[in-house]
């Protein structure tokens, strides 16, 4: 095996993720192309370890130092695979730093990822949990993507319908967690636009736009300024975006909430079902922009929690505190509407 993919012993992964949590990696491998990949995998030497996959660490909760191979892809590369009428194929690495993809994308005129703009993360991580924003989420673009087994190196195509994509979910993320490291995306994209303006606070501020910037670029323009407004920037104050995910409730249940609540928030579901703004929840139980120690939630959005003493420099709080303060949030919130917030974040090990 080349020597400078050699996996480090006892890797600080501190600035490996934006809650800035310090904690290590038994071994830490950052593969460039699948060749060394696959040979890491299959080395005799490496074989009785447990394997781990991180990515940008921008949706991580680290506990403590991480058993065995941590591999984090650093698989480049994007191209046009082929164009089919109004629309295009792209491929793209793991390794690819998300929003460049987007912005790739739209500089050549292939639309369809403008929504999820500034969504922090490798191109690898965003089949894993199905990144979602503004009424978009990859599922709606994604054609297919290789991965291979974490247990033998064996690589493997996925076709979208092999993904088992739901709500902020997939196969990579449930059924078979842990299992694959996925290596490249194939993107179905469009050279006709079809903006997706289903937000409210989007579609307000894209038609008051000059008509000329009325275009995919105009669209996420408007959602980087929005996201930007609104979601802290985990270089100046720590964070892993949303802390927990919208729970989706009954309509029994819906109806009895908003007799007590008539300004709740909620978004009826096709199946019968209702969403319900995990924000205003935590908000309405006390929590937006309440500190306590050096843990809060923020000020703008109460679904981030944020690290303010990572924020000041200091790596002391823990991946436990964070699972603890989140507990008394989850707690409060049940406490008073009877639902139970489930955490976004992966906790590791
Ligand atoms: C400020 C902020 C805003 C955010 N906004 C959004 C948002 O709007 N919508 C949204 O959906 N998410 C959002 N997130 C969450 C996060 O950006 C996404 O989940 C992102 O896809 C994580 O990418 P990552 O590379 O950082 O993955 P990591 O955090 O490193 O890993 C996350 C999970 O993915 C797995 N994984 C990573 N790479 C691979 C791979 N190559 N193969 C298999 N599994 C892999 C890991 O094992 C881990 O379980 C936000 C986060 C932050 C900090």
């Amino acid at each position: 095996m080349n020597l400078e993919h050699t996996p480090q012993p006892h890797a600080d992964l501190t600035s490996r993720n934006t809650l800035g949590l310090p904690a290590r990696a038994e071994w830490l491998s950052l593969p460039e192309d699948d060749r060394t990949l696959i040979a890491l995998l299959q080395d005799t030497r490496w074989r009785s370890l447990p394997r781990t996959v991180i990515g940008e660490g921008s949706n991580l909760v680290l506990t403590a130092e991480i058993p065995g191979l941590v591999l984090c892809p650093q698989i480049l590369g994007r191209r046009l695979l082929a164009e089919e009428g109004d629309q295009v194929l792209v491929e793209v690495g793991a390794g690819e730093h998300w929003d460049d993809v987007v912005a790739w994308s739209l500089s050549h005129g292939w639309q369809g990822l403008e929504n999820l703009s500034l969504i922090p993360g490798a191109c690898g991580a965003a089949p894993f949990q199905n990144i979602g924003a503004y009424g978009v989420e990859l599922c709606d673009l994604l054609d297919s993507l290789d991965a291979v087994a974490l247990d033998d190196g064996r690589a493997r195509t996925f076709r979208h319908d092999e993904c088992g994509f739901a709500y902020r979910d997939s196969r990579f993320k449930s059924a078979e967690r842990g299992q694959w490291l996925i290596t490249r995306l194939r993107l179905r994209l469009n050279r006709v636009p079809q903006l997706q303006l289903g937000y409210a606070d989007l579609a307000a501020r894209f038609a008051a736009l000059p008509e000329a910037q009325q275009t995919p670029a105009g669209v996420r323009e408007l959602v980087c300024q929005i996201r930007r407004s609104k979601l802290p920037d985990p270089a100046e104050l720590p964070n892993a975006g949303s802390f927990f995910k919208n729970p989706v409730i009954s309509s029994v249940q819906h109806n009895a909430l908003q007799q007590r609540f008539p300004d709740l928030v909620a978004f009826p579901q096709a199946d019968g079902k209702v969403k319900l703004a995990a924000g205003w929840l935590i908000e309405r139980a006390g929590w937006k922009g309440r500190r306590d120690g050096d843990l809060g939630m923020h000020a703008q959005q109460a679904l981030v929690l944020v690290n303010h003493a990572a924020a000041e420099g200091r790596h002391t709080v823990t991946g436990a505190d964070v699972l603890a303060f989140a507990a008394r949030v989850r707690d409060s919130v049940h406490a008073q509407f009877g639902v139970t917030l489930e955490q976004e974040p992966v906790i590791l090990p």
